[in-house]
């Protein structure tokens, strides 16, 4: 079982695109998926198409000790599983914050879920909360996209610092798997140079795959869809479904260098 966070500090970077899409990619490539939407936006429940009524069993309840991780968990019409977010998880993320070890809540939580799913995507909201330090502590990999323009760059470093940063406070395993360059528009001359000067700082880190710029992406949720369900032979779904096998290329290799300290030395 692989625990992967999508995440960046960044707003609006393609996070919960990618986590709803590569997480339906992987379902059509017939593995066993959860999705985890841990922003109280709710985007990612909303991609695919659900709606958290009043009753229903959220991660805020389990992290109040009231239920078992199992009931928060919803079949989507995709072929993956989410456990939903709603509203609830803003009072969460205050619940949390006095709590002694508030960052582990998400990681003993899922450690009663192994071998149940083959990977488990959490789609991080865009600050570095109580809940977004969760999910950095429970999983084993991150995917970070970035929008080629000029402050990614500024951003990037700030984050991976603050992965680092964790990774000795708080004695975590995580490794960046891998930089997502989303909204790629190749006729955009800074959008090219952002990623050239990607390349060279980040070397292999940076996925071959690149999301170009697509309408239909940005349509998908408007229908609560992901995008292979949407328009499976769209850019943005091949786009998505070439990222799915080169992850999973990447995870089975056993041994990878995942070390974050290897895209710092190439800077
Ligand atoms: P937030 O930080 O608010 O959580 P996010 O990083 O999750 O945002 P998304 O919600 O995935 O970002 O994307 C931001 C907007 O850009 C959305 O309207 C989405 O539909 C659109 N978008 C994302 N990726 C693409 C793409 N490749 N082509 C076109 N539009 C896209
Ligand atoms: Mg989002």
């Amino acid at each position: 079982m692989v625990i992967c966070a999508v995440t960046n500090q960044k707003g609006g970077v393609g996070k919960t695109t990618t986590a709803v899409n590569l997480s339906a990619a992987l379902a059509a490539m017939h593995h066993h998926v959860l999705l985890i939407d841990l922003d109280s936006q709710c985007n990612a429940t909303v991609a695919s198409g659900l709606v958290v009524g009043k009753n229903q069993t959220t991660l805020s309840e389990v992290f109040h000790n009231q239920a078992d991780v199992n009931k928060a968990i919803t079949k989507t019409m995709y072929g993956y599983h989410i456990i939903p977010s709603n509203h609830r998880l803003t009072a969460t993320e205050m619940y949390l914050m006095n709590k002694p070890q508030k960052e582990f809540y998400l990681k003993r939580c899922l450690a009663s879920l192994e071998n149940q799913y083959h990977y488990i995507i959490i789609d991080c909201p865009p600050t570095l909360n109580v809940l977004t330090i969760n999910a950095l502590v429970a999983a084993h990999t991150a995917i970070i996209p970035v929008q080629c323009e000029y402050f990614a760059l500024e951003g990037l470093a700030k984050l991976l610092k603050t992965i680092e940063a964790l990774k000795s406070s708080l004695d975590t395993q995580i490794v960046i798997d891998g930089l997502l360059r989303t909204m790629y528009d190749g006729r955009n001359l800074l959008t090219r140079q952002v990623s050239e000067q990607l390349l060279k700082n980040f070397g292999n880190k940076v996925y071959q795959t690149v999301i170009p710029r697509n309408v239909r992406l940005a349509e998908a949720p408007s229908h609560g869809m992901p995008i292979v369900a949407y328009d499976k032979n769209c850019h943005g779904s091949c786009a998505y479904l070439a990222l799915a096998a080169e992850i999973i290329r990447r995870w089975q290799t056993a041994g990878t260098a995942h070390s974050l300290l290897e895209g710092e030395q190439h800077a």
